[in-house]
Parts: C-alpha cells; sequence; structure tokens
C-alpha cells in the first residue's frame, strides 16, 4: 500500500471546498506521455494553479498504470524544481469502471478516484459508488460519481446520446453513496466531435458550427438541491478551430469537429462545478503542432525537434484555459 500523501499528492476534498467558495473551478487534465506531463506542470507552476492530473482506461493501455503513477510523483519533485514550493497535485482515475480497478489505484498511491457507474440502473450505482467511497474514505482519498449519461466517444467511454441528469436523484445518490463530488450531464459531451451538424446552426459571420446551448437549467436545479457542493463537468473541450485548421491545411481531416464555447464553460467555472475535464483540446494542439513542424521541415526526423513545439502549444492551450476560462490561477500562495 502506497499512500499518495508519501508522494506529495493531495485529495480534492480540500481543494474543491476553496473553489467552489471562490467561483473558479479546477483543471483536470488527462495525461498520457512525457510532454503533455511536462505542459501541464510548466503550466500549472507558472500559473499558480492547483490541477488535477487524470488518468482514463486509454492511457493505462498506452503507457501503463504503474508508469504514468511514476510520472506523477516525478511531477510534484519537478513543479518543487520548477519553483514551486507546495504544489497541489491531485492524481485522479478518469472513468473507473470497476471496484477492483478503484481499489488498486488506491493502493499504488492515487490520491482521487472516480467511480464512473452512470450507465448501470440506478440502484447499481448506488451500490457500486458507495462500496468504493467506503474503501477510499479508509485512505483519505476523494471519490467522484456520475449521474446522468453524456453523449460521445473517449477512449473506452462512449455512449450515442446523452441523457441529462434528472435534479430529483441527486440528494439521495449523494447521500447514499458519500462521494465527494458529482459529475452530471448537462449537454457536453466527450471527444472533438461533440455534436451534429444537425444539432449545431451556423453562424453567419464565419460560416462555422455553432452548438446548442448547455441545459444551465439543469445545473440551478442540481445547485439548488446540493448547496455548494461539487460538481464536475466531463467532456469540456473546446475544440479550438485555430488548432482544426492547422491540422487540416497540413495535411488532416477533422470535419465538423465542435466543442463546447468557452463563454459558457467560463460561466459554469462560477458555479458550483469546480472540476472541469480537458482531454480532446490538449490532443488537437499537439496534433496541431507535430503536422505544422513535419510539414514545414520535412528532412526532421528528431522527435524531439516536433515533441517540442507540440509540448509548447500545448502548455500555452492549458495556462490560457487555467487564466481565461477556469480562473484557477493564482490559487496557490505559497
Ligand atoms: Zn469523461
Amino acid at each position: 500500500m502506497v499512500n499518495y500523501k508519501d508522494l506529495g499528492l493531495v485529495n480534492t476534498r480540500a481543494m474543491f471546498a476553496k473553489a467552489v467558495k471562490g467561483g473558479y473551478a479546477i483543471p483536470a487534465f488527462n495525461f498520457n506521455n512525457m510532454e503533455q506531463m511536462q505542459a501541464i506542470i510548466m503550466a500549472a507552476v507558472e500559473t499558480k494553479s492547483p490541477v488535477i492530473l487524470q488518468i482514463s482506461k486509454g492511457a493505462r493501455n498506452y503507457a501503463n498504470q504503474t508508469l504514468l503513477r511514476y510520472m506523477a510523483e516525478g511531477a510534484v519533485a519537478y513543479a518543487k524544481e520548477l519553483g514551486c514550493g507546495h504544489p497541489e497535485i491531485v492524481l485522479h482515475l478518469d472513468h473507473g469502471d470497476s471496484y477492483e480497478l478503484c481499489k488498486n489505484c488506491i493502493e499504488m498511491g492515487f490520491s482521487s478516484v472516480m467511480i464512473d457507474g452512470s450507465a448501470l440502473p440506478y440502484d447499481e450505482n448506488v451500490a457500486l459508488t458507495k462500496k468504493v467511497v467506503d474503501f477510499a474514505h479508509q485512505h483519505d482519498v476523494t471519490v467522484e460519481g456520475e449521474l446522468g449519461v453524456l453523449a460521445g466517444v473517449e477512449d473506452e467511454v462512449s455512449a450515442a446520446e446523452s441523457h441529462y441528469t434528472k435534479p430529483e436523484e441527486v440528494i439521495d445518490f449523494v447521500t447514499k453513496t458519500g462521494v465527494d463530488s458529482l459529475a452530471i450531464s448537462i449537454g457536453t459531451s466527450h471527444g472533438a466531435y461533440k455534436f451534429t451538424p444537425e444539432q449545431c446552426t451556423v453562424d453567419p459571420k464565419t460560416g462555422r458550427l455553432l452548438p446548442p446551448p448547455l441545459a444551465f437549467d439543469v445545473l440551478e436545479a442540481v445547485e439548488e438541491k446540493l448547496p455548494g457542493f461539487p460538481i464536475v463537468l466531463h467532456g469540456s473541450s473546446s475544440v479550438p478551430q485555430e488548432d482544426v485548421d492547422i491540422i487540416n491545411s497540413n495535411g488532416g481531416c477533422l470535419k465538423a469537429a465542435v466543442g463546447i464555447p468557452e463563454e459558457q464553460l467560463r460561466k459554469a467555472s462560477k458555479s458550483a462545478v469546480c472540476k472541469i475535464n480537458i482531454d480532446s483540446d490538449s490532443r488537437l494542439a499537439m496534433t496541431a503542432a507535430i503536422r505544422k513542424t513535419m510539414a514545414e521541415k520535412p528532412a526532421e526526423f528528431d522527435p524531439r525537434k516536433y515533441l517540442g513545439p507540440a509540448r509548447d502549444r500545448m502548455k500555452e492551450l492549458y495556462m490560457h484555459k487555467i487564466i481565461n476560462v477556469l480562473g484557477s490561477n493564482g490559487k496557490i500562495s505559497h
């Protein structure tokens, strides 16, 4: 049993309480490799932001769970080396799908886990989530549960259509399970193709697709039922069209990729939403930089020469999210 506290990691409890009170959200960035992790930590240190490093099933399959865990331990030391005396870094399991997996991650040193029972019947979701919470809390690890189903595809999580969270269920779910935070579905979606063109309207000025607005009435109803309780939004990439354009003009083919407009996420950050998950935007930033470098320098074959610019672009993206969308900059005082 490895205790995350010995690795210098923190759980989400105090971080979320402060974020809800302060009207900002903590960034939860997925990572799969060294460049992405470096970019996240550089951005968090430079902006003095707390940060959640999260690991999905796809990341565990791709990069190995043990290796990623050691990278998170390295991230704490790296943040200190970059000048942050007391970094606030959470290592979080994204979309845990079984009790065994959550238990295994907690024993490996994760400080927070998500148990996603949202596809199960309500009572089974409650029972599974409670079982994970009971084990996690023995080790002071925080747990995120989910009610409602997000559409879209991300790694191995996928659903054809979304089902908004039912506000009438949230008090019962939180009370029965003891979860520390709740992911809800209000119209965000996994992946870079969040909406079909039929679901969108066309901006007459730019000709770009405009997605349907998030269901803020559902969010407000949830907040009314659970005042001050930490709420989480998954699938909250904005799919920057500059990156889509760079990819498409350098040999790529992303058609009608649409995300959540940043002004809607800005609005959500000011509410009880205290964790916003962003993965696709980082993938797009990385791909755009690599495609551009390879197109401009076709003779280059040193991976550092294209992964370096990719890291720079991801760092820029993370800093932009922290400062201009989530508002978590300057929240680490020491
Ligand atoms: Zn998710």
